[in-house]
């Protein structure tokens, strides 16, 4: 099979020194777990039975993990780490930009701006009509300055 036709179907797990890539990951659509509580044990154990992509900077773990797929980042910078991971899974083609949750890797939803008017600022409320939500942590998304900064700042990859 076509490695590009299935890297939309690529989720990953993250060693805990990689929190700002896994924010940039699930930015650009891409399944990502991780947490700052994941001991490598559980990490590999849930790599296994969810078939993810082990990203790290452990080497260790990596080897411990066997033939299981892992990837080890050289960067330790999270824009230079995300370039790396680009270029390694041919992602660029799959991006999806603020289809998942940054903080809780949920696929998020269309919401109505009657929905949830009264959790926004007079300007948000104002300048913006389209917003998604979160349904597993509640937050609110919508195309603000957060997201034309994250933007520019994948932009050269993009
Ligand atoms: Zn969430």
């Amino acid at each position: 099979m076509d490695h590009r036709e299935n890297a939309t179907e690529l989720r990953f797990i993250l060693d805990v020194h990689l929190g700002r890539l896994a924010k940039y990951l699930r930015l650009c659509g891409f399944d990502t777990l991780f947490s700052t509580l994941f001991e490598d044990r559980e990490i590999i154990e849930t790599a296994r039975l969810e078939d993810r992509v082990i990203i790290t900077r452990d080497r260790l773990l990596l080897k411990t993990a066997g033939d299981i797929a892992g990837y080890l980042v050289k960067s330790q910078y999270h824009d230079e780490q995300l370039r790396e991971v680009f270029e390694k899974f041919e992602l660029k083609n799959h991006v999806r930009l603020f289809s998942r949750c940054i903080s809780c890797n949920s696929p998020l939803e269309d919401v109505s701006k009657e929905e949830i008017a009264d959790r926004l600022l007079a300007d948000t409320r104002k300048y913006f009509s389209s917003f998604r939500r979160c349904p597993q942590c509640d937050r609110i998304y919508w195309e603000g300055s957060h997201y034309e900064n994250m933007k520019k700042s994948l932009a050269s990859l993009l």
